[in-house]
């Protein structure tokens, strides 16, 4: 029996989610050729400028691929325009409690597959970018972007380059010409400390990226379009913020805990892009969130007050999948929170600032100062901060190989957790999907043992 497929498909909004993110690829294709839409290249959640245009489509690269699954999706997604993806939720809740085997199978395959699927894809894209000849050192993310770069950016009309602390990250942007140097590449510099006049400098930045967009797009930039997007956006944040902790870290929650980790996952991974739809994405986390309250409000949620919450964290650079799972047979629940870490789940403050363009600024010198560009220090206060408001029973640093700007604090947090927190911690090194699941397994059988 599936640990997640018999949850996953009571949740329409999961389907729609997995779905638009696995079977992208026909839809973006569709918007390309037959629609002449600009399909742009983002990873991290980098890509609301681009919002700001009709026809410009940010995409995180690795949903240009051909999934082994997207046709067992695409024919769920077939049947979706005829009923409705309410209707095919419940058909497959019917099919399963009525428990017509074959066809059970099937959506077991299906709904295992998606991260599953993702993942292979991963390892792909790795092997592709080390044969490219990227710097054994550079970490998992950085070459699997370049895999999915060498393979998908003949796609792609140019590419969306923020600079970070990070110097491996600005290294592999800067390759990124030598895969295809008929792709554009729009940078937008973000100064490193919001001193003296930053916040000026990064609006101008960020003025020059909106000409080089109008550019490629041949529309005019409009405030009242970006203004808008970011009220969607900032909905998508608050009720991703809803899911991990008003949900997620709370004694009952809407699935087994393994599922939740894995619906946490798939958010992680999709957010980077909305799947190029933010206004359906909205939608469809929005329907998330009341899914979940309405399981819970019935009753059909599962008490995990005895499961011991574990954070894990970095996971956005790479990180073994099967944590949770080993984490939830060992008696804990995992919670994935690396976005707001970051500060990324942080309000685009519109409501307060008039134009959009000053608003983006301040929340990109926010995330900066404070999140994903900022000292180790800074860094390691936001795990804490974000560990304390998840009620976090311990700490799993997931070190990953290669990484010397995020990765490398778990020294100087490890400290801090002993003394702010006063909760076991733990590290595992990562390299590749699938590598060292056996001895991240014996690790944390240790750690949970001390839990007890
Ligand atoms: S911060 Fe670490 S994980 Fe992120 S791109 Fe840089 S090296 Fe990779």
């Amino acid at each position: 029996m599936s640990l997640y497929a018999d949850e996953i498909i009571r949740f329409s909004s999961v389907l729609k989610i997995s779905y638009n993110l696995i079977a992208g690829r026909d839809e973006l294709k569709r918007m390309k050729l037959r629609e002449k839409k600009h399909l742009i290249s983002v990873a991290l959640p980098f890509s609301d400028l681009i919002y700001g245009f009709p026809n410009l489509v940010p995409v995180f690269p690795i949903r240009m691929h051909m999934f082994n699954i997207s046709k067992y999706l695409s024919y769920l997604g077939s049947a979706s325009n005829i009923f409705g993806w309410d209707n095919v939720s419940k058909f497959l809740g019917f099919v399963k409690n009525a428990g017509i085997e074959e066809i059970s199978k099937i959506i077991d395959e299906i709904i295992d597959d998606v991260i599953e699927t993702l993942n292979q894809k991963y390892n792909e894209m790795y092997d592709i970018g080390v044969e490219r000849g990227i710097s054994t050192d550079f970490c998992f993310a950085l070459k699997t972007l370049v895999g999915m770069h060498v393979t998908k950016s003949k796609n792609v009309s140019a590419t969306m380059n923020y600079s970070i602390r990070c110097s491996a990250w600005n290294k592999y942007l800067e390759s990124l010409k030598s895969i295809d140097d008929s792709v554009k590449d729009i940078w937008l510099d973000i100064p490193p400390r919001n001193i003296g006049n930053s916040i000026e400098l990064l609006q101008d930045n960020i003025r020059s990226v909106i000409n080089e967009l109008e550019k490629l797009s041949g529309h005019s930039y409009s405030d009242n379009t970006l203004r808008e997007h970011f009220k969607t956006t900032n909905q998508i944040r608050r009720d991703y913020k809803t899911i991990i902790y008003d949900i997620g870290a709370s004694d009952i929650i809407p699935c087994n805990p393994a599922t939740f980790s894995e619906i946490l996952a798939l958010l992680s991974l999709s957010f980077q892009d909305y799947n190029s739809n933010a206004k359906r994405y909205a939608e469809n986390i929005h329907q998330m969130v009341n899914e979940m309250r309405e399981r819970i409000r019935k009753g059909l949620g599962m008490d995990v007050s005895k499961y011991h919450k574990i954070m894990v964290t970095p996971m956005f650079g790479g990180w073994e999948p099967k944590t949770h799972e080993i984490i939830y047979k060992l008696g804990g629940r995992a919670l994935y929170a690396d976005w707001d870490v970051l500060r990324f789940l942080e309000d685009i403050p519109i409501s307060n600032r008039r134009d959009p363009i000053e608003a983006y600024a301040y929340f990109l010198a926010d995330i900066t100062e404070n999140g994903i560009g900022c000292d180790n220090d800074i860094l390691t206060d936001s795990y804490i901060r974000v560990a304390k408001n998840l009620g976090a029973d311990g700490l799993v640093f997931n070190q990953l190989f290669g990484c010397h700007s995020v990765s490398n604090c778990y020294r100087l947090l490890k400290d801090k957790i002993r003394k702010d927190l006063e909760i076991p911690s733990m590290y595992y090194t990562f390299n590749r999907i699938g590598e060292n699941v056996e001895q991240i397994s014996t690790r944390l059988g240790a750690f949970m043992e001390m839990l007890q």
